[in-house]
C-alpha cells in the first residue's frame, strides 16, 4: 500500500486511522452484521451514533446547550440559500462582508430572498482577493438580520485572523473550509456551518450549529426540507440523513478528541504553515505567495512560480515524488496546498524539502 501526501482543497485527506476504523468496521458495524449504510436510521445503533455525533461536534467547539447541531445535505451551497430562506423575505435586508468567491457565491442566492448589503468588499479586478478586511472598515448596516462572511478564502488563500464584531448584529459564519482547524469565538456567532470535506470527513453531510435565539427568529412558513426549525425538532431525521457521512464524521471527531481537541490542533496547523509561508518567503523570490502577508490562510497555502511552464513542471514533479493535488484552482493558476487537518507537519515537512530542491534543481 501506498499512500500518498495529499493537499487537496475537498473533498480532502481523511486522517488515516479513521479510515483504517471504517475498513475494519464495514462488514459488520457495532454487531449489526451489516454495515452502517446498511441499516434503518431509524434503528438504535444508528440513532445513537447520530445524537453522539451532535454531541461530540458540541463537546469538541466548546457550546453549551444552547447551541443546536443539524445535519443537512446539499453541502455548504445548500447553506447559501437556506439561510437567506429562513431569515429574509420582502423588505429584509442581509449583510454579506465580500472576501472571496464563495462569498459571492453566497450573495448571489441571498439576493433573491432580500436585499443584500456588503459592509466590505475585498474584490480587485479581475476577480482577484488578497485580502481581509480590518474591523475598522466594515459599514455595517442597522437593518441587517444577520451578518454573512466566510472565515478562510478556500479559492485565494485569505483568512480571518480575528472574529469580526456584528455590533449585536447575528453574525453567520461559512467555515467550510478552515472548521475545528484552531480555536475559534464559536460564542460570537449567532450560527456557523461547514461542508463536511475539507476539515471534517467526506462530502454528502453539511454540519450548521444555530443558537437557540437565532433559531427562535426563523421564518415559519419555509419549505420542510429548507426549515431549521424542522431539522431541529427531528433531530435531522426528518428525512433519510447522510447516515455514511455522518459517521465518518463521527469518527474524525473522535479522532479530533483523543488528539487533544482544538488547541492541540491549531498548534499543529500553526507549525505547518510557518513552514510553509517561510519555504515561499526564503525562496529568494522564486516562490511568491499570493494573498496580502497579513490575511495569509493557515489551510490553503497559494503561491506561483515564475513561469506557468514552472507551475506546471511543479505540480508533476511533486506528484511523481508523492505529493498530489497541489495545481493552483483554474481561476487562480500556481500552486495551492490545502493543509486541512489530515495533513501532518511530517508531511509538510517532507513538503518543504521538495519546494527547496525543486527551487535548487530549476531556479
Ligand atoms: C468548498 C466550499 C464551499 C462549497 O461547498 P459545497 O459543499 O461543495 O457546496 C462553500 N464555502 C466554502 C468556504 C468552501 O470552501
Amino acid at each position: 500500500m501506498k499512500r500518498v501526501i495529499n493537499f487537496a482543497a475537498g473533498p480532502a485527506a481523511i486522517p488515516l486511522e479513521v479510515l483504517e476504523q471504517a475498513r475494519d468496521e464495514m462488514l459488520d458495524w457495532k454487531g449489526t452484521g451489516c454495515s452502517v449504510m446498511e441499516v434503518s436510521h431509524r434503528g438504535k445503533e444508528y440513532e445513537a451514533m447520530h445524537l453522539e455525533t451532535m454531541d461530540l461536534f458540541r463537546e469538541i467547539a466548546g457550546m453549551g446547550k444552547e447551541w443546536n447541531v443539524l445535519f443537512c445535505t446539499g453541502g455548504a451551497s445548500t447553506q447559501f440559500l437556506m439561510l437567506p430562506f429562513n431569515y429574509l423575505g420582502p423588505g429584509k435586508q442581509a449583510d454579506y462582508i465580500v472576501t472571496g468567491n464563495w462569498s459571492k457565491a453566497a450573495v448571489k442566492e441571498a439576493k433573491r430572498f432580500g436585499a443584500v448589503t456588503f459592509p466590505a468588499d475585498m474584490e480587485l479586478p479581475g476577480e482577484v482577493f488578497k485580502s481581509i478586511p480590518k474591523q475598522g472598515e466594515l459599514k455595517l448596516n442597522p437593518a441587517a438580520e444577520y451578518v454573512h462572511y466566510t472565515s478562510n478564502n478556500t479559492v485565494c488563500g485569505t483568512q480571518w485572523h480575528y472574529t469580526p464584531d456584528a455590533k449585536g448584529k447575528s453574525l453567520v459564519a461559512d467555515m467550510s473550509s478552515d472548521i475545528f482547524s484552531r480555536p475559534a469565538e464559536f460564542g460570537k456567532h449567532a450560527m456557523i456551518y461547514a461542508g463536511a470535506q475539507k476539515n471534517l470527513g467526506p462530502s454528502g453531510v453539511t454540519v450548521v450549529a444555530i443558537k437557540d435565539g437565532f433559531l427562535e427568529r426563523a421564518n415559519a412558513d419555509v419549505p420542510t426540507m429548507m426549515s431549521y426549525k424542522v431539522f431541529k425538532e427531528k433531530q435531522s431525521m426528518h428525512n433519510t440523513p447522510p447516515c455514511f457521512s455522518i459517521y465518518i464524521l463521527n469518527l474524525v471527531l473522535q479522532w479530533l478528541k483523543r488528539n487533544g481537541g482544538l488547541e492541540a490542533r491549531g498548534k499543529i496547523n500553526e507549525q505547518k504553515q510557518r513552514l510553509l509561508y517561510a519555504a515561499i518567503d526564503g525562496s529568494g523570490g522564486f516562490f511568491t505567495g499570493l494573498a496580502d502577508k497579513d490575511s495569509r490562510s493557515w489551510m490553503n497555502i497559494d503561491f506561483k512560480l515564475p513561469s506557468p511552464e514552472l507551475d506546471d513542471k511543479f505540480v508533476k514533479d511533486a506528484k511523481a515524488a508523492g505529493i498530489v493535488q497541489t495545481k493552483g484552482y483554474r481561476t487562480m493558476g500556481g500552486i495551492r496546498l490545502s493543509c486541512y487537518n489530515a495533513v501532518s507537519l511530517k508531511d509538510v515537512e517532507t513538503t518543504v524539502s521538495f519546494m527547496e530542491d525543486f527551487r535548487k534543481r530549476n531556479g
